[in-house]
């Protein structure tokens, strides 16, 4: 009986993904880009705006945030930008008065003969062990959950719904790090989903190239006639693909002195 066990009833509950889970999916590829990448940006919209109103004040959130040391810089940055002035006080305060305290503490007694020895080469270890922070971000938490969760039913619905996979493919799909993503996250019964990932991926990056090489070509004075496309836009195409959602603007259109000779550096 033992080889019809686990086995066996994972192929009995492997079946068509869930019906809200390929509406979710549809509507993530629709938003346009890597549908993971909106995935998160979603769930951070919905969790900043309950941490604003009530989760930032709950101990075991104001723990988290404590722990981590705040906030990775481009998180920083969005609670920054869209946090209220009364509840930001709040948070930082909590922060500051917990990094006080430790700063304060007398240091640990110094248990053995190596550590009394590496205390000479290491003058920063106390503050080192003070400011290192414990855990992710909170929102990196928050993204991070929504990509393992978005990740597994992408898998899922590409796998069995055809059309999905035409949305899929007309998108673009995913940025390169949630490929890389997906693709860890792929079990043996996922054979048709990786296979139009990969395919997606590779005609990206090879539409890339042919672009990046044609941006270089009309920079070449011979070709510099030709009317000027979408190759213009390569390096804002190649940003998106590695997972960029900045707004970067092209402040270098200026040829590089080299440039005019159809060179690349
Ligand atoms: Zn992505
Ligand atoms: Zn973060």
């Amino acid at each position: 009986m033992q080889r019809f066990g686990r086995p066996m009833v994972a192929a009995m509950h492997r079946r068509a993904p869930a019906a809200y889970a390929a509406s979710e999916i549809r509507h993530l590829l629709a938003r346009g880009g890597c549908p993971i990448c909106r995935a998160g940006q979603e769930a951070i919209e919905r969790y900043l705006f309950w941490f604003f109103h009530e989760f930032y004040s709950e101990p075991s959130v104001i723990l988290r945030y404590v722990r981590s040391r705040g906030f990775c810089p481009r998180h920083l940055t969005l609670i920054g930008e869209r946090g209220p002035q009364w509840q930001l006080t709040a948070i930082f305060s909590w922060i500051i008065a917990d990094i006080l305290r430790a700063l304060d503490a007398p240091a640990p007694p110094l248990r053995s003969r190596f550590q009394q020895l590496r205390r000479h080469v290491s003058a920063g270890d106390a503050l080192t062990r003070v400011l290192q922070p414990d855990g992710l971000c909170l929102l990196c938490e928050v993204e991070e959950e929504a990509a393992s969760h978005t990740a597994l039913m992408l898998l899922d619905v590409l796998e069995y719904d055809e059309d999905v996979r035409d949305r899929y493919a007309a998108s673009g799909g995913c940025c390169l790090p949630h490929v890389h993503r997906v693709a860890r996250a792929a079990g043996r019964h996922h054979e048709q989903a990786i296979a139009t990932i990969h395919r997606v991926l590779r005609d990206r990056l090879a539409s890339l190239e042919h672009l990046c090489n044609e941006f270089f070509r009309k920079a070449d004075y011979r070709f510099a006639h030709e009317p000027k496309g979408e190759e213009r836009e390569a390096w804002r195409q190649a940003l998106q693909l590695f997972g960029y959602h900045g707004r970067a603007t092209a402040v270098f259109d200026q040829a590089p002195a080299r440039r005019a000779e159809g060179e690349r550096s």
